[in-house]
């Protein structure tokens, strides 16, 4: 039974529907979100196979035929594999769109959790469980949308596509999205693709504060700084000691600021996330979306760490190794530097940049582990990627902006832009400013946010699928 103020919140921010009150459309959505979820898909001891079949499952009692469904594996890793699906379009020319997200999770320990998380709980206004928010909700909107518009009988010019991966959460696994834009690039092929990134934030009271849509993000790259030395007894000590060599590099690295870049997609972002934060961060957001000279306004937007993220490339210190035996000179001191890449600047800059600061021939730095390399400018945010998204908004959401996104962190959109394939991130599901357990415990989100979102997604695509 709902209490006046629930009644009065729901009307207002549009918070969750009770389960007495789902549309059919509604309740069957929820039972795919919940297989979802309450199918284990970490790497450890998850079956993201597994979640692509059950998928396709779904898919073929909607109608679509076995040609239509392409499960894969790649040899070695027989539980990361996905699911392409197509439902083809009317207009042979018309390029694909294609509907990405990853089924994978980040692992969650059972004791750690409050509830248990695979099974998906509904509890105070939010649904509960690992992958709730990062992204089954995301993918079960992408599976339910196939389903319905096969069985609306939906004309579509273009194609439909979606491809479900594994890998995304664990940067040394195998990553199904690079195997796709690697091995089946053709199946794939699409004019655009829509993944994770983008998403709504609300405030802390739950009002909804901006719609963001992500168009490219930095790139995460690893490099090991590295010092080696003959050594000897710790009783004949030397100054060329490798712990000082490394020491000081390091301490040289944290006084290092990369140098301040922008792109569209940050200015905007700046621009129209000002009026909303308001107050010195506002005001801050607005002077540097002016003047990107501004030393007070990027010392005040340094201050978060969010948007410190997306100001410039940033490195730090994350792994330390050095010696053998306490009472021996090191022979080996290294240690591993993260960074953030902003898109534009390559693999080998940053190398040459630490290279640089450290000035210190005898610390080696090498780029490790290369994932992948976005040196390609953020793929543009035209009005027919934008204005669809505006207006279906505007009927969920009213008044809230439409914010651009370059964001800090990695996504699989790193493996399908450098095939050309230009990828955006748009959720459509409000979360909550606390990040909302993403990769943490009790990973939630907000009942209206889900149900909010899969509309939303349903009608941007049917747009996107005709659009000319
Ligand atoms: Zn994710």
């Amino acid at each position: 039974m709902r209490t006046l103020i629930g009644a009065a919140l729901a009307a207002s921010l549009a918070l969750p529907a009770t389960a007495q009150t789902l549309r059919p459309d509604q309740v069957r959505f929820r039972a795919l979100y919940k297989e979802l979820v309450e199918t284990n898909t970490t790497l450890s001891s998850g079956d993201c196979t597994l979640a692509a079949q059950k998928m396709a499952a779904h898919l073929k009692a909607a109608g679509y035929p076995d040609s239509a469904l392409h499960i894969y594996t790649a040899p070695g890793h027989p539980k990361e594999g996905g699911l392409v699906a197509v439902l083809p379009g009317s207009d042979p020319h018309a390029k694909a769109i294609l509907l990405l997200g990853h089924v994978d999770v980040v692992e969650a320990r059972r004791a750690d959790w409050t509830r248990d998380p695979f099974t998906l709980i509904e509890e105070g206004g939010y649904f509960y469980g690992r992958g709730t928010s990062d992204m089954k909700a995301q993918v079960a909107a992408w599976v339910d949308t196939l389903i319905r518009l096969k069985e609306e009988g939906f004309k579509n010019r273009r194609a439909i596509k979606m491809a479900l991966t594994c890998g995304e959460e664990t940067s040394t696994a195998f990553n199904g999205a690079s195997w796709l834009a690697g091995h089946e690039r053709a199946l794939i092929d699409a004019e655009f693709a829509l993944n994770e990134g983008g998403a709504g934030r609300l405030d802390a009271k739950g009002k909804p504060l901006a719609l963001t849509i992500q168009a490219g993000e930095k790139f995460p790259q690893n490099y090991q700084l590295e010092v080696t030395n003959p050594g000897g007894h710790s009783s004949r000590p030397v100054p060329n000691n490798a712990i000082y060599h490394l020491a000081a590099g390091l301490t040289k690295i944290s006084a290092y600021e990369f140098p301040i870049q922008t792109n569209d997609a940050t200015i905007q972002f700046f621009t129209k996330m000002a009026p909303q934060v308001g107050g010195e961060m506002g005001a801050a957001m607005a002077a540097f979306a002016k003047n990107q000279a501004d030393r007070h306004a990027i010392s005040v937007l340094s201050s978060d760490p969010g948007y410190n993220g997306i100001l410039h490339t940033t490195c730090i210190p994350t792994l330390l190794s050095a010696g053998h035996a306490n009472n021996a000179l090191p022979q080996r001191a290294d240690a591993n530097i993260n960074c953030r890449i902003f898109p534009g600047t390559t693999v080998e800059q940053v190398r040459d940049t630490l290279i640089r600061v450290v000035a210190d021939p005898q610390i080696k730095v090498t780029a490790t582990d290369k994932r992948s390399e976005v040196t390609k400018v953020p793929p543009p945010l035209t009005p027919q990627i934008l204005t669809p998204v505006q207006n279906v908004a505007a009927k969920i959401w009213p008044g809230t902006p439409i914010v651009p996104l370059m964001a800090a962190g990695a996504t699989d959109a790193a493996f399908l832009i450098p095939v050309g394939i230009p990828t955006y991130g748009l959720s459509g599901m409000f979360g909550d400013p606390d990040g909302n357990g993403v990769h943490g415990l009790n990973e939630r989100l907000r009942v209206g946010s889900v149900y909010d979102g899969r509309d939303f997604l349903y009608e941007v695509v049917k747009i996107y699928a005709n659009a000319k």
